[in-house]
């Protein structure tokens, strides 16, 4: 990636500032069609008679302690019994949402995410498991070869036993996402989340031993006392580790919008742009001299995993939990917060645990829309962008776009051109978008062209730093 070193730092002040992550379009600030059970049942009712298998996410939100950069819904507690309720109150989530489902379409991906999916005792994940078995036609290891699905879960080092991995790989899971964010001590006290080399080294052999095929790390840049030589310690470590999968994000500070990062974050120990740059930078010099694939935006992937192979086959796709590897799959949320998203139907569950709890209006939501056929069009072509890196669009449609977009071609991270042959009359004719290694890494504003909402004069801008 010669071209880095020219102009990054020069492409970061242009291009450095808050931009959506493109896990869904509209994004979810966007989201204002008030709730309509009807209308929600009758996308399922759509899903349905396309009859594609479908993706499925479980959010179980309890964590025994605040890591104090965490922007997730979650609840703390160190209570454990705590989890009852919810799973009484998921497991009658499981009925109403499957009984929708047709059961001739297959749950080929599956993910759980919290929170800290293993606060849970391995006996009640077990139990969600065998509840969701019934409701939903879920696969199993002895499908693998024929579906390639993906069922992963969300693990905390500091919580996950050899039990947890055990019980979770004998239910049929396959990939696991680990979060890591730095091994550097003072870091870890700053952000509340000491967790050693040693014990994630320990859980990710429980994890080969019992055939988890691929694990994914979190890495997060950008945090308290972070400089380039403290997390080049932390990239050997996880080059020594060598899981399937990073991800290298940028830490987001907001803290007007989280109180803990208001008053737990000095704002003083935390790194600046161009330490941020150096970082990122390195880190991803290393992990490709490695083997690993830039996947795009801020993942990387060993060649061999269902990631790298989704993104050279055209596979890939984003959802609310990154890159993906089933594209344009309908994805069905349960629990606290969870995003359905079907047929262009948005719906997310409500965020206050007693709301969601409610029993005189079960399962409503907390933010609602349908796409129209713009939206539905934008999003496609913000996918291709974010996804396959390239996508071809008719000139007179998007002109304006296609203007706009010329100052990314002079900064060398997209290539302009004509597909018909005649470059010097474009009439009504296509042109082709084709972002470069260099784009990648700011993706997300070349889609963002395409955002017809973001584009609008109010438009919310509460968006993390694309760097
Ligand atoms: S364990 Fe994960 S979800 Fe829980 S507070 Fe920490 S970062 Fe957030």
């Amino acid at each position: 990636m010669q071209q880095v070193d020219i102009n990054l730092q020069e492409l970061l002040k242009k291009y450095g500032g808050a931009v959506p992550r493109y896990t869904s379009y509209p994004t979810a600030p966007e989201w204002k069609t008030p709730y309509s059970e009807t209308a929600f049942e009758a996308a399922i009712e759509a899903s349905n008679l396309e009859g594609n298998n479908y993706s499925l996410y479980l959010h179980l939100p309890f964590c025994e302690s605040q890591c104090y950069y965490c922007a997730c819904n979650i609840i703390i507690s160190k209570k454990h019994e705590i989890s009852k309720s919810y799973i009484k109150r998921i497991k009658e989530e499981i009925e109403y949402i499957g009984e929708k489902i047709s059961p001739n379409r297959k749950v080929i991906q599956m993910a759980w995410g919290g929170g800290t999916p293993t606060f849970l005792h391995p006996d009640e994940l077990e139990e969600i498991y065998e509840h969701l078995a019934k409701y939903f036609n879920l696969l199993d290891r002895a499908d693998e070869p024929f579906f390639n699905h993906e069922y992963s879960i969300e693990i905390d080092p500091r919580v996950t036993s050899t039990e947890h991995l055990k019980t979770l790989s004998r239910l049929g899971f396959n990939r696991l996402s680990m979060g890591v964010q730095d091994f550097n001590e003072k870091t870890q006290e700053a952000i509340n989340r000491i967790q050693t080399y040693e014990s994630v080294e320990n859980i990710l052999k429980i994890a080969r031993d019992n055939n988890f095929s691929s694990v994914n790390f979190d890495l997060i840049y950008g945090l308290p006392h972070q400089n380039l030589e403290t997390f080049k310690k932390t990239i050997e470590q996880v080059i020594k580790l060598s899981p399937e999968r990073i991800a290298l994000f940028n830490y987001a500070h907001i803290p007007d919008f989280f109180p803990f990062q208001k008053k737990y974050i000095e704002e003083e120990t935390l790194p600046d742009q161009k330490t941020k740059l150096e970082i990122f930078e390195f880190a991803m010099r290393s992990f490709i001299a490695e083997g690993y694939e830039f996947i795009g935006l801020d993942h990387f992937a060993r060649p061999e995993d269902e990631l790298s192979k989704a993104h050279k086959s055209k596979k890939l796709y984003r959802n609310f939990q990154g890159y993906t590897t089933h594209d344009g799959c309908d994805l069905f949320g349960i629990g606290l917060t969870a995003i359905s998203s079907v047929q262009g139907t948005y719906k997310q569950n409500k965020k206050k645990l007693s709301e969601y709890y409610n029993e005189e209006e079960p399962f409503a939501a907390e933010k609602f829309f349908i796409s129209d056929m713009q939206d539905i069009e934008r999003k496609e072509i913000i996918k291709e962008i974010m996804c396959h890196f390239y996508t071809e669009l008719d000139y007179k449609k998007y002109k304006k776009e296609y203007y706009l977009l010329e100052s990314f071609t002079q900064d060398g991270l997209i290539e302009l051109n004509h597909v018909t042959p005649n470059k010097n009359h474009l009439g009504n004719k296509k042109f082709s978008i084709t972002v470069t290694e260099l784009g990648r890494l700011f993706v997300r504003n070349i889609a963002s062209v395409f955002d017809y909402y973001l584009n609008q004069k109010n438009a919310h801008k509460l968006f993390s730093k694309s760097l």
